[in-house]
């Protein structure tokens, strides 16, 4: 047998962050880099059905077909600190490279891409997450503590260096409210980009959190009589000559035409879109009135209790107004891949813009509150309260089936029904426990 000892096997990971919000992939050695850039690693159908807990849900699919996963140069990066790690996400795509109508990041892209094409417009988008440390008594001063914050820091430092490493550039850290609980933001990245920042920043935090012996968790929650763990999206616009696209001063809430009718849209299809953002069983748990996440298709102006919050701007000159102004999404969790997360909102967000929708006018109330009908004469709905509410939602929407094609509303249907089912006969903590297992 002869040896190459000249190629360089150290190995470089490529992954897809699927259905079930679980970074999958292969690896191959670096110096195949070049090729395997071009032609992939093979890639298996029935793989989108795997669930979070590793079941296989109904697959069309079954032991049949090939495909690729084609590793994107852009999002590639090589960490040296701590064990090496040559890491890429990549595409899946059919043998005869066209995008493969399951994969996430390509549904992410081709929203995007309709929407630039609709409105000239670029996404900016940012995913600020929250996560715990699992097993964390409650510390009385923990809440946005001091005493939180610098047990945080002998760890943190070593996890914002990997982010910056690796391309998500870190904006704040902090001690959040609830037992163990941090908050990490990044800086707006344009496009598929923030997406991308997004899944790698989940794996990122259990890599460098696991060498310093704590076990974190994005679950949307970790016990139901305390707080969630959300993901907040944040949104602004740019042209290609990237002016900021997203405020207007003349509007009472600084809203643009175009952030009108995108938030009109994003709130007109929450309801159908959620099985998506919120999509794990227990993420119900979470979006409930009173825990500062989303429970209405609602609208805060600087309101922390609206599926939608048009956020604060610290400056005071216009131009700088129209740079920092931007709105986020509340009604989403880490339980879900960011790229069909980025998808879903963009289309609906676009769905909005051709249909001229209006946002209800931000609430300054409790809406809980009120009974079914007030809230309906005010133009607001609950949200589903169910992961089987809210995929019946998804399932007969016109609309989704129209932006995510029919095959892929049943397959997401499917899948999440064999995920359902692994949680059977199991109490909320123990359902809550599994869940925090995986994300
Ligand atoms: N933990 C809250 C949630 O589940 C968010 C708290 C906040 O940062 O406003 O979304
Ligand atoms: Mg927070």
């Amino acid at each position: 047998m002869t040896r190459n000892n000249d190629i360089d096997n150290r190995l470089v990971f490529v992954g897809t962050s699927d259905l079930s919000g679980v970074v999958r992939g292969k690896s191959f050695p670096a110096g195949d880099w070049e090729k395997r850039s071009r032609r992939g690693v093979g890639w298996t159908p029935t793989n989108v059905q795997i669930t979070c807990f590793d079941s296989i849900s109904d697959s069309p699919f079954g032991s049949f077909g090939d495909l690729v996963l084609v590793p994107d140069a852009d999002s590639r990066f090589v960490l040296e600190d701590g064990q090496r790690l040559d890491f890429a996400l990549g595409d899946i795509r059919s043998l005869e490279g066209e995008p493969w109508d399951f994969c996430t990041r390509s549904l992410a892209r081709r929203a995007l891409d309709a929407f630039h094409a609709l409105t000239g417009a670029r996404v900016q988008a940012a995913f600020e997450h929250e996560f715990q440390l699992r097993d964390q008594p409650p510390r009385p001063g923990d809440a946005f503590g001091f005493k939180g914050f610098r047990d945080g820091q002998a760890w943190a430092e070593d996890y914002l260096d990997a982010l910056q490493a690796a391309g998500c550039a870190p904006d704040t850290f902090m001690k959040e409210y609830g037992p163990g609980q941090y908050e990490i933001t990044m800086k707006p990245a344009i496009g598929l980009a923030a997406a991308d920042n997004a899944a790698v920043l989940r794996l990122l935090t259990h890599d460098v959190l696991q060498r310093h012996g704590l076990a974190p968790s994005f679950a949307p929650i970790l016990d139901p009589d305390s707080v969630g763990n959300g993901l907040h999206v944040h949104f602004s616009f740019l042209d290609d000559a990237d002016a900021p696209l997203t405020h207007d001063a003349d509007d009472p809430h600084g809203m643009s035409r175009l952030t009108r009718h995108f938030i009109g849209g994003v709130l007109k299809y929450l309801d159908q879109i959620l099985a998506i953002l919120a999509p794990s069983e227990i993420s119900y748990l979470r979006l409930t009135p009173h825990r500062w996440s989303a429970a209405y298709n609602n609208l805060g102006f600087r309101d922390r209790e609206a599926s939608v919050r048009i956020c604060p701007v610290t400056a005071q000159d216009p131009e700088s107004v129209a740079r920092q102004y931007n709105f986020e999404i509340r009604a989403a969790d880490a339980a879900a891949s960011p790229h069909l997360t980025l998808a879903a909102l963009v289309f609906a967000g676009m769905q909005g813009v051709r249909e001229e929708a209006e946002p209800p006018t931000p609430a300054q109330e409790d809406l809980s509150l009120l009974d079914p009908a007030a809230l309906a004469a005010r133009g607001f709905r609950r949200l589903p309260t169910t992961l089987g509410d809210a995929l019946a939602a998804f399932g007969r929407s016109q609309a989704v089936r129209e932006w995510f094609g029919d095959d892929f509303v049943d397959v997401y249907v499917a899948h999440k029904e064999g995920e359902l089912a692994q949680l059977d006969g199991l109490d909320w903590p123990a359902k809550c426990a599994r869940y925090a297992e995986v994300y």
